[in-house]
């Protein structure tokens, strides 16, 4: 059930990193739920190509990191996960970006991060979906309630109707604790605000992903270059501002000094679903067992979605989990 087009919402207005920002200032929930993913994407993005004929854009050409603080823990973190990162000079820098500006400070090289174009991953896993005789998916539909009788949950109420289920996930994204206060459950789970601009650039300008100061530019094969992105507490707010378009507009140019010359092509907002620690829910209620969370992803749904979404039908289905799924358990931290 899906209030308007499925994958309209944050999943369409993120840039798309396949990691975490700063992966090394994360806790092992995250790393762990990371991790496993960022192995699965550049099968999922082929075998989603192979079965839609819609590319998802999957792009290996690594991360470049301006001005890291602190290094020292990244390359301690590095070593102990076994991930190549390595300390590198300005001259590697320029080679690997010349349209980058490097600066004195601290730069790393990560090789085997990915990115992937996630409005044409929603749109790849949508037909994939549609064309599954098994799935139903009901777009354009709200969800209004919950329906329960004798204290159980047996369906939701939406805009057209009622909809009975043995077992209903709640993945509302930033909206997920709206969604849940109907049954009582405070979920905490909040809209943080993200803008980011996109310019059109000649294909090949800029062909990494570099971060510095927590902004970073996301290269797309035809040229179109993401700039994110703000972090605000603003509500469900998604206007755009002028404030904001002129900061990501100074770090674009920070980044990529060239980016003065071109105008900004594009100016969006979406809705991350904030979490404690950015941790996400993952599992049943325990007041509702047979209701589910897969919400609160915050700033890594995109990376997370593989493993996250693989551990929730692990529980649904009574397999044997993927990782352990305690840290995720809705009613774990809401008890803490
Ligand atoms: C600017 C920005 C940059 C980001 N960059 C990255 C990145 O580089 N890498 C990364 O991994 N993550 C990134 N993210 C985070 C990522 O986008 C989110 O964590 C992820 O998309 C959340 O997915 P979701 O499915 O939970 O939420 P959403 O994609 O928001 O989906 C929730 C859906 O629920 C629907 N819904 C809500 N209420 C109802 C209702 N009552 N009835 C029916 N339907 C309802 C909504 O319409 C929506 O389609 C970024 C986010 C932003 C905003």
């Amino acid at each position: 059930m899906e209030r308007g087009q499925c994958g309209q919402e944050a999943s369409w207005a993120g840039g798309g990193i396949v990691s975490p920002l700063y992966p090394w200032r994360y806790g092992e929930p995250v790393s762990r739920l990371s991790r496993w993913s960022e192995g699965v994407y550049p099968t999922l993005a082929l075998r989603l190509l192979e079965e839609t004929g819609i590319d998802p854009e999957y792009r290996q050409k690594g991360l470049l990191y301006l001005n890291v603080e602190d290094d020292e823990q990244a390359l301690a973190w590095a070593r102990q996960m076994g991930k190549p990162l390595e300390r590198v000079e300005a001259e590697v820098v320029q080679q690997k970006e010349p349209a980058a500006l490097a600066s004195g400070g601290s730069a790393l090289w990560m090789p085997t991060l990915g990115s992937i174009r996630n409005p044409r991953l929603g749109q790849a896993l949508r037909a994939r979906l549609a064309a599954m005789p098994s799935v139903t998916l009901v777009e354009q539909c709200q969800v209004t309630g919950f329906l329960q009788r004798q204290g159980k949950v047996v369906g939701v109420a939406t805009g057209s109707g009622e909809l009975h289920a043995e077992r209903i996930v709640v993945c509302g994204g930033a909206w997920a604790a709206q969604l849940l206060e109907g049954l009582g459950v405070q979920l905490p789970v909040r809209p943080v605000k993200g803008q980011m601009i996109a310019y059109q650039t000649p294909p090949g300008l800029v062909q990494r992903v570099v971060l510095k100061d927590g902004r970073y530019v996301i290269p797309r094969n035809d040229g179109l270059l993401l700039v994110g992105s703000t972090l605000e507490e603003a509500g469900f707010d998604k206007t755009t501002d002028q404030d904001a378009l002129a900061s990501l507009r100074q770090s674009a140019e920070n980044i990529i000094p060239a980016l003065a010359r071109y105008p900004v092509a594009y100016h969006w907002a979406g809705l991350r679903p904030g979490s404690p620690d950015g941790i996400p829910f993952i599992g049943a209620l325990p007041e509702f067992p047979n209701v589910f969370v897969n919400a609160g992803h915050y700033r890594n749904g995109l990376v997370l979605a593989p493993a996250s979404t693989h551990l929730l039908v692990d529980q649904l289905l009574d397999r044997e989990p993927l990782i352990d799924p305690a840290p995720y358990l809705p009613v774990a931290l809401r008890r803490g």
